[in-house]
């Protein structure tokens, strides 16, 4: 069977062949094991050594083999336009590319055609293998750029693909191909989060879902924060600004959630709570943003089927806002940790900051707020109040108004009683993750390429890779 010929009927698939990679393979074989025969010699070479050689020289029979499957494969493809499915017209063969693969550079010949409902020249082969119209790089090689770019800095990443995989893409082509794929990212986010909107869709996530819901009733918990970041906006106009009287701003906010079930809660073998499996939101687009992804997520997650939501934040009102809208069902917790720092405030304001007498007044204080006693710390703040001179009575009253407000949020007793979060801590070293990637020193980003690479570490976090890359598999970067 020659190259030209297509593998169509079941006789053909039988006597597939890869001819010209498996007529090379003895040469090889041979010159492969004179190599290790020499390296066997060196006495200043170890594992690595052997390791380095055998990636190295296997790869061109690598290379040549997807070189050869691929044209194969391209050769399969009907004339037919990957859009609209329109029979193509004016059909020549023979147009020649070339694609950068994980083992290398390969060219392949395609067929073109011409789609007339399209009004536009079509490579169909193209389309069947995973290869964009705009870069010349194989589905691996994308996911490479994708993986890379969104956990390093380009220019690191620039040199780790090239160590770790032996690819060369220059760094503003990777920079490119990886802000391509992040946004391809945000569109399939879009369309997941749109499909949790409709009836049918929404009924089809469930179905999904019945494998891994407990059996046993469940609480979902939504946790929610955000961050600064860094950005380019006002990039070159900083003089124009501050001629104005203004300061270029660059810190913007970015937003965080995170949504898993109470039953996904355990501790390591060292003892700290983990949580197993894990929905996280990023976004940079806003709190509108964040509110509609954030609601997508908690419906993959359990929200229809759950019998209780708990949604756990430190105290900004934004939130708050957020969670009646969109959960109004919800029980709202105040983080522990922000509620007791407003303890410490008072007993600062009281007794001086960081001396005893303040950790004395506020011990007891702490504990009535760790048994959801509340009340008794609102009625002790107000006796406070009624006895305090005037310099002081503005902080304690402000803090008596903040403990009325957020009394029904404070019922950490009953919390604790049912096993759940009595802070936000999950999303704060989520929020502490992503900006190890997005707040290096020096680094400034735009907006657009905040959002990609943003969406691709949520698609990597939220086991979903596979989705953006289904080349991957079942592979799961979430799962330990
Ligand atoms: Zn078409």
């Amino acid at each position: 069977m020659t190259l030209t010929e297509k593998p169509t009927s079941t006789k053909a698939s039988k006597t597939f062949c890869l001819e010209a990679f498996c007529a090379a393979l003895p040469q090889w074989a041979e010159r492969i094991q004179r190599r290790v025969q020499q390296s066997l010699q060196a006495s200043d070479q170890n594992l690595g050594h052997l390791e380095e050689l055998l990636l190295k020289d296997t790869k061109e029979i690598q290379r040549q083999a997807v070189e050869e499957a691929a044209q194969k494969k391209a050769e399969g493809v009907p004339a037919r336009c990957p859009c609209c499915g329109q029979l193509l017209r004016r059909v020549t063969s023979g147009h020649s590319r070339s694609f950068e693969t994980r083992f290398g550079s390969i060219t392949l010949q395609r067929t073109r055609g011409y789609c007339k409902r399209c009004r536009k020249w079509r490579y169909p082969a193209d389309a069947a293998l995973g290869l964009a119209e705009t870069a010349g790089y194989s589905p691996s090689v994308q996911e490479m750029a994708a993986l890379a770019v969104s956990k390093l800095p380009v220019a690191e990443a620039e040199r780790v693909i090239e160590r770790l995989a032996g690819v060369k893409i220059p760094r503003a082509t990777l920079d490119r191909e990886a802000k391509r794929q992040g946004e391809q990212a945000e569109q399939l986010r879009q369309q997941m989060d749109e499909k949790t909107q409709t009836p049918q869709g929404a009924a089809a996530v469930s179905r999904a879902l019945q494998m891994e819901l407990p059996l046993e009733p469940f609480t979902l918990v939504i946790m929610i924060d955000a961050w600064n970041i860094r950005e380019r906006d006002d990039w070159g106009q900083s003089e124009r600004l501050r001629r104005k009287g203004l300061e270029p701003a660059r810190w913007h906010w970015a937003y965080n959630a995170t949504v898993f079930r109470l039953t996904e809660r355990a501790q390591s073998a060292a003892g700290r709570p983990i949580i197993l499996s894990r929905g996280y939101v990023t976004t940079r687009w806003g709190i509108d943003a964040l509110r509609g992804q954030l609601y997508a997520e908690a419906v993959r997650r359990g929200l229809h089927h759950a019998q209780q939501i708990l949604v756990i934040a430190d105290g900004a009102v934004w939130i708050w806002h957020l969670a009646e809208d969109r959960f109004p069902q919800a029980r709202q917790q105040l983080d522990l940790f922000h509620a007791k720092q407003h303890l410490w405030a008072v007993a600062h304001e009281l007794h001086g900051s960081g001396s005893a007498a303040a950790a004395a007044w506020v011990e007891p204080l702490l504990k009535q707020l760790e048994k959801g006693q509340a009340q008794r710390v609102i009625r002790r703040l107000e006796e406070v109040l009624a006895e305090t001179s005037r310099s002081q009575a503005k902080l304690v009253k402000r803090e008596v108004e903040y403990f009325k407000n957020n009394q029904h949020r404070m019922d950490y007793g009953a919390a604790k009683k049912a096993g759940e979060p009595l802070g936000s801590g999950a999303i704060e070293s989520t929020c502490r993750q992503y900006q190890c990637r997005f707040k290096r020193p020096g680094q400034f980003w735009t907006t657009e390429g905040d959002e990609a690479l943003m969406c691709l570490e949520t698609f990597w976090r939220n086991g979903r890779w596979n989705q953006l890359f289904p080349h991957v598999g079942d592979f799961d970067p979430s799962k330990n």
